[in-house]
């Protein structure tokens, strides 16, 4: 039978080698490093952990990070099980010991007999007799790869950065203050006149904000990543600087809306928040895409109003990153449309994350395998995590957004990519829930929904 080629040994082509190994399917895993390098990569090991050594909170009742480690470790993740045997001290997290983490993916990968490492870079579309591969190289992929993955794809399908403004949970954003409207009540494709959620500022509040604004710290483009303000995406606090009025004219303007609550009372300025998953339960903020730290995020975004209590799915920023419009050009099985031959797996593809790269290169790794063994292959419920996140990449976002630039950024798994669950239950004493302790149980009850429907799943496929 013939081997399945994986093109980069990082998180998500070291998984995905293994998972076609585990179902008795050859592999060949092509790793440029250290023939040569990218930017972030300090080792030729395969699956290096380029910055921070955590994969995040361990907690699969209350977080969607866990809820993915957990179904990794059911899905015989190498990944995870590397991760687990170097665990270093970091309470809730799941924190590595980096050298000893990469050292034993490797030997799992090295000493596996169905699986080959050859080093070097594949620098343009992979041979014709190679009839399927996975390509997993990641945000970094190798200039000359990228560039052919340009032409097979398409101009504008391939981005070099991500531009990401702050996203939003719906169930957070205090409705009591903002309103839905679209500008001018305009319906557009698949518009309804009342798309947007609208936060309004009066004249001091938006002095205010402006202050908190220029005065928050702001991280600096690494030397690798240049300044690349692109597409009219400029950040937030950039325009801030060009004048006092620079938002209020721009995307915090305030024309051809009417505030709800007081209709009588023109808005100084408005943010807009616009609806980022079909399932409607993310909504990001329209033109925010931000440098700001992490840390200052939170703060200044919840002085505006109606975005007091903001749960945030995932902050701004502004990355170099290579990754594909993946809800226009993959398949359902991640498979490329204009060459079925090529499958994506990693962060290439719109995840974000170690945790995320893994586990996509895991279920990239069962679709090619089950393909070249003749088997059904079905995709895991939306409802799990590893299905939220697959269902983000292949077609879960939403793609228009007013004509303007493309909407699809890669995402964090996060229980906003989860389908709602209707009403998550009372407290124990019969009680109706309210406000955080609401939270609480609604992230438990998709947490115990997506156990129950992953262990489904896997008893149907056995
Ligand atoms: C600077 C930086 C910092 C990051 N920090 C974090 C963090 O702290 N936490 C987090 O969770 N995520 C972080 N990420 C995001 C991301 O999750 C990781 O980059 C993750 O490693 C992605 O996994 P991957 O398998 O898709 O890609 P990678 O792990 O990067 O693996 C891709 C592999 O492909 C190889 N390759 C590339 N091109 C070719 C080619 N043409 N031929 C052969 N091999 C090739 C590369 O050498 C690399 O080994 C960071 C990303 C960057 C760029």
């Amino acid at each position: 039978m013939k081997a399945i080629h994986v093109i980069g040994g990082g998180l998500a082509g070291c998984e995905a080698a293994w998972q076609i190994a585990r179902a008795g399917v050859r592999a060949i895993v092509h790793e440029m490093r250290p023939t040569r390098g990218t930017e972030a990569h300090r080792t030729d090991r395969l699956a290096e952990l380029v910055c921070s050594n955590s994969f995040r909170s361990d907690d699969s009742q209350n977080n969607a990070v866990g809820v993915i480690h957990r179904e990794m470790r059911a899905l015989g993740s190498l990944i995870m099980r590397c991760a687990d045997a170097h665990q270093v001290p970091a309470g809730g997290a799941l924190a590595v010991d980096r050298d000893g983490f990469s050292a034993a993916v490797e030997a799992a990968i090295g000493a596996d007999p169905r699986i080959e490492i050859i080093r070097g870079e594949i620098a343009g579309v992979p041979p014709d007799d190679w009839d399927s591969v996975i390509v997993a190289t990641g945000p970094l992929t190798s200039p000359s790869l990228a560039a052919a993955i340009r032409v097979v794809t398409g101009e504008e399908a391939l981005a070099f950065f991500d531009a990401i403004a702050p996203i939003v949970h719906r169930d957070s954003i205090d409705m009591s203050k903002a309103w839905m409207q679209s500008r001018y009540d305009k319906t557009g494709p698949g518009g309804t006149g009342a798309d947007y959620i609208n936060c309004p500022l009066d004249r001091d509040q938006y002095a205010n904000f402006l202050e908190a604004l220029l005065a928050a710290e702001k991280t600096e483009f690494k030397d690798f990543e240049g300044t690349p303000y692109f597409d009219g995406c400029l950040p937030i606090e950039v325009m801030a600087e060009r004048g006092r009025d620079t938002l209020r004219f721009g995307p915090m303007k305030p024309i051809g809306l009417t505030n709800a609550h007081q209709p009588t009372v023109k808005p100084w300025a408005v943010v807009q928040l616009r609806q980022d998953n079909a399932l409607g339960t993310l909504f990001n903020m329209v033109g925010f895409q931000t440098k700001l730290k992490y840390g200052e995020q939170p703060r200044v975004f919840r002085a505006i109003p109606g975005l007091e209590h903001a749960e945030f799915a995932r902050l701004g920023g502004l990355h170099r990153n290579t990754f594909l419009n993946s809800p226009r050009l993959l398949d359902p099985l991640l498979r490329l449309k204009a060459m079925t031959r090529l499958r994506f797996a990693g962060q290439i593809t719109g995840c974000e994350g170690y945790v995320e790269s893994a586990a996509v290169g895991l279920i990239a790794g069962r679709f090619a395998a089950a393909e070249r063994l003749g088997l059904a292959i079905s995709r895991p419920p939306a409802t799990t995590a590893i299905g939220a996140l697959l269902n983000h990449i292949t077609g879960g976002h939403i793609e228009a957004i007013d004509g303007g630039p493309r909407s699809f950024q890669p995402m964090n798994v996060n229980f906003g990519l989860f389908p709602p669950i209707e009403e998550a239950g009372g407290g124990v004493d019969g009680r109706r829930l309210r406000g955080a302790e609401k939270g609480v149980a609604r992230k438990q009850a998709l947490s115990a929904r997506a156990q129950a429907d992953l262990q489904r799943w896997l008893a149907d496929a056995r």
